[in-house]
């Protein structure tokens, strides 16, 4: 067996005080810059091809370990993972072109934001271009809408989210991966809080918004235990979330170019083992993913919450190939910082937040 023992390290004292400063100083090197589109509503492909995504930014500043999205900035020929954490673009929304993309949708039709980042990550409170958004599916009707978030920003669009709900079906998502915060620090640097993303599941539920809770991913030896994912589906229980799922990690090598190293360097004893389990295949296979769906099938029991999962997990390739669309041109490979290059005409800078 390649995954058994747990000797987690904790964050305390002078390792918690090092870990903040840290974050300040990440902080500190995100810049923000303008994006024009051509249009903000994309195509799921292969099974996903039902459904429709909008990503109001490109990036995303929480910069979890395992994002399997870094992959958007490679189109853009930011090769270096960490700019995908650090150059956050904000699409230009221009509502009387949005409202015309969403006219063209038909009844029923599952629109799906935050596919590829967080809709609700520190951009938005500047930008607020997913507000925006729900402002205008508000005045629409017959959509199935679902919102995917770590973040609890996604509070303050409740009014709008139950406004929305009058004439359509809407859902938030909100990924809760575990309750040890030092833990979540680690993995989600600069994500929100767990406490605070339990905390907008309690404040949307209470104004009539369903929320599912999703324990995505689940990490081997690292959030996988019965005990941490019971505590993650009571938590989501208790504050009103009607649905709670969770499946295994995978890795794709963009991600894995980055958790990897954090493995090393946070949990070196993990890492002979997942190097040789992701060594093949960017997805876990056999004993391990039908163990951790037992588990959870079982907690969610316990926990009398629904299974919901989001519109298919794991992610099968190319489910978002609407990415490449937005420039059809840079998936040829034109570098976007470079003078005169299509993305260098599209991109404005704006100062930082
Ligand atoms: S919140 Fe989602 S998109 Fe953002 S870094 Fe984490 S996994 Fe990636």
């Amino acid at each position: 067996m390649l995954f058994q023992d747990d000797p987690r390290p904790k964050l305390v004292g002078i390792a918690r005080l090092a870990a903040s400063s840290d974050l300040l100083e990440a902080k500190r090197q995100v810049e923000y810059l303008e994006l024009e589109t051509r249009r903000f509503i994309g195509r799921g492909s292969g099974r996903m091809r039902s459904i429709w995504t909008i990503n109001p930014y490109r990036g995303c500043e929480f910069g979890c370990k395992y994002c399997y999205a870094r992959y958007a900035h490679e189109f853009m020929e930011l090769r270096d993972p960490e700019l995908f954490e650090r150059k956050i673009y904000a699409k230009q929304f221009q509502s009387a072109a949005f409202r015309a993309e969403v006219r063209r949708l038909k009844l029923g039709d599952v629109v799906w934001m935050g596919t590829a980042t967080d809709p609700y990550q520190p951009a938005e409170r500047r930008f607020q271009i997913t507000r925006q958004i729900l402002a205008v599916f508000a005045d629409e009707r017959g959509l199935d809408l679902g919102v995917t978030t770590k973040s609890d920003l996604v509070a303050r669009d409740a009014a709008l989210m139950v406004q929305i709900a009058r004439k359509n079906k809407i859902r938030v998502h909100l990924t809760i991966t575990t309750l040890d915060e030092p833990l979540a620090r680690l993995v989600e640097p600069r994500a929100p809080r767990p406490a605070l993303r339990l905390g907008a599941v309690k404040k949307l539920t209470d104004a009539g918004v369903p929320v599912s809770v999703l324990a995505h991913p689940v990490m081997p030896l690292i959030n996988d235990s019965e005990d941490s994912l019971d505590r993650v589906c009571a938590a989501a229980a208790r504050n009103g979330a009607s649905s709670f799922s969770a499946a295994p990690l995978f890795l794709k090598p963009c991600a894995a170019q980055v958790f990897l190293p954090f493995l090393e360097q946070r949990f070196p004893h993990l890492l002979r083992r997942y190097r040789e389990r992701f060594e093949n295949s960017a997805y876990l296979k056999g004993h391990y993913p039908e163990m951790i769906a037992d588990r959870v099938e079982r907690i969610r029991a316990r926990h009398k919450l629904a299974e919901r999962r989001e519109p298919e997990w794991p992610l099968p390739e190319g489910t978002f190939d609407d990415q490449l669309e937005l420039f059809p041109s840079l998936a040829k490979g034109p570098a976007a910082e470079k003078p005169g290059s299509p993305a260098g005409t599209l991109q404005r800078k704006v100062n930082r937040l």
